[in-house]
């Protein structure tokens, strides 16, 4: 038998361990820094992945997502996926140098002891680096250039499509992902994700998606998740999308 479980001594150093442990896995350190700000590994050299800048004010897409909102959620809850991501990673420095895409695109190769923190948090800081990009101040309006087209020709026209993306959100049930993807023989469709699953675990490029875990709306909007995903579409950044295309 493990003498974990029968020395009450060494048990209660197990537990005192396993506690430390939690503890620290749950409220990340900050990460030592290197002159240039950036953080940095033991030994001096950078963290392969770093928390990308919110290319905005914090308030920038008020009313719509307000400011306290966006603060959390870009530099306590996209920080915490990085930091946990790069701590899941420091036994290997193979996949860390990967892109985040290739990451999490393979994540059946990644081993079986990290993949699910891998999955999580890697899964985190993609899904994350994307949306920040595809909002902006005074977003929203019409669709133009090519996902207009594609909106068009595969959705029938913006107010079916902005449904059926405000819909799958809607029916995920507990945190996740609506999305607009495209597949590897070259479709549109129009998925969900649960937690931070990535659309790159089964090879469909994201074209644009939105958060709908409760930590992206919930101090504006608390239970409402439908409000907030239909004032969501005043903050999209129709070129940045199409950039993606
Ligand atoms: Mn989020």
């Amino acid at each position: 038998m493990d003498p974990k479980q029968t020395d009450p001594i060494a048990r209660r150093d197990f537990l005192k361990v396993a506690g430390l442990a939690a503890a620290a896995s749950a409220i990340p350190l900050a990460a030592p820094r290197l002159a240039t700000g950036a953080p940095m590994q033991e030994g001096g050299k950078p963290m392969p992945f770093e928390l990308p800048k919110l290319p905005y004010a914090f308030d920038a897409l008020e009313p719509h997502i307000d400011a306290m909102t966006m603060q959390i959620h870009h530099d306590k809850h996209h920080q915490a996926y990085v930091d946990n991501l790069n701590k899941a990673l420091v036994e290997n420095p193979d996949l860390a140098k990967k892109s985040i895409e290739d990451l999490i695109g393979g994540i059946d190769k990644v081993p079986d002891g990290i993949r699910t923190a891998v999955q999580n948090n890697g899964g985190g800081h993609l899904n994350h680096s994307m949306f920040w990009t595809i909002m902006k101040p005074k977003g929203g309006g019409d669709p133009t250039g090519k996902i207009a087209d594609v909106i068009k020709s595969t959705f029938t026209d913006f107010a079916t499509f902005k449904t059926k993306i405000n819909d799958a959100g809607m029916k995920r049930f507990g945190s996740g992902w609506s999305w607009l993807v495209k597949t590897k023989d070259g479709k549109f469709d129009i998925v969900s994700t649960a937690n931070q699953d990535s659309p790159w675990m089964k090879g469909d490029k994201p074209i644009l998606g939105v958060d709908v875990w409760e930590h992206a709306y919930y101090l504006k909007y608390q239970n409402k998740r439908a409000d907030y995903l239909n004032a969501w579409w005043n903050t999209i950044n129709w070129d940045a999308v199409n950039a993606r295309m």
